[in-house]
């Protein structure tokens, strides 16, 4: 589905990305792993159109999309999650997703003029879709929650709710499981599991979390210094000698 193909992404003299290539497979959960520091953040900036490339390619089924802002990639379904916003904490978790952009036909003129029924319409389905998805994601007794007051656990279910709103093909997670409670952090990953069995959900991770990895990625790659060193099982990433040394030596 993603092909990265010799990406850097330098800053200053400094190479947060450099030279990396892999590929993320249609239907995998795809783990990326490394040391801090090691590049995967500033990779999935460029490839979620956050950042451009310094050079290098990032062909999405076949296509270019090097360099295309986040709103393109988000309507051919390349989605990262976002932390929420502070201006919608005072929100409901209900209007957080029904927030997100492209859930809705939108404002045309024509809807603005004539079709008022059709807008009261979409917002029923909208309505009906949030619902589903805090259903799907075991937080409905959450639904008039401010987002605000969420735990970090559940704002990260939120936030992976806000891709459910649109038809995702590749979702990018940075770090979902970061100091979440044990609970919540299984809540999360059969989450993720659900969706990628499910609705065809294409996942890359990044976690830190070796046994969360290991319960939901196949395969593994691991990066250090803005360079991919290994691809492979957890198992045998932790086998691998390259790989405990890039751990080691940090
Ligand atoms: P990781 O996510 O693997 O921990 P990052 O991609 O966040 O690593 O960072 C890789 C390196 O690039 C780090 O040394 C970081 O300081 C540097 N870096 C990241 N973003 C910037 C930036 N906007 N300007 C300068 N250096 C950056
Ligand atoms: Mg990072």
């Amino acid at each position: 589905m993603i092909e990265v193909e010799n990406l850097h992404r330098h800053f200053g003299g400094f190479r947060a990305v450099d030279g990396a290539s892999l590929k993320i497979a249609t239907g995998s959960i795809t783990g990326l792993v490394g040391p801090n520091g090691a590049g995967k953040s500033t990779l999935f900036n460029v490839i979620a159109g956050a950042l451009p490339p310094t050079s290098g390619r990032v062909i999405m089924d076949g296509e270019d999309i090097s360099g295309l802002p986040p709103h393109v990639l988000f309507h051919k379904g390349l989605l990262r999650t976002f932390q929420i916003a502070h201006e919608f904490s005072s929100m409901s978790c209900r209007e957080n997703l029904m927030m997100v952009p492209g859930s809705q036909s939108g404002e045309t003129l024509w809807n603005a003029w004539f079709g008022r029924g059709r807008i009261a319409e979409e917002e029923a389905s909208l309505l009906k879709k949030a619902d589903e998805v805090l259903d799907f994601l075991t937080i409905s007794h959450l639904k008039d929650e401010k987002a605000g007051n969420l735990s970090g656990g559940q704002k990260k279910l939120l936030e992976l709710g806000r891709t459910m709103m649109v038809d995702a093909k590749v979702v990018f997670l940075d770090e979902v499981g970061a100091g979440v409670n044990r609970t919540l952090l299984n809540t999360i990953g059969d989450a993720i599991k659900r969706l990628n069995e499910e609705r065809g959900y294409t996942f890359c991770m990044i976690e830190h979390d070796m046994e969360f990895i290991g319960r939901l990625c196949d395969p593994v790659i691991v990066m250090a210094e803005g360079k991919v060193l290994a691809k492979g099982t957890i198992q045998e990433i932790k086998a691998n000698e390259q790989v405990i040394e890039a751990y080691l030596g940090t």
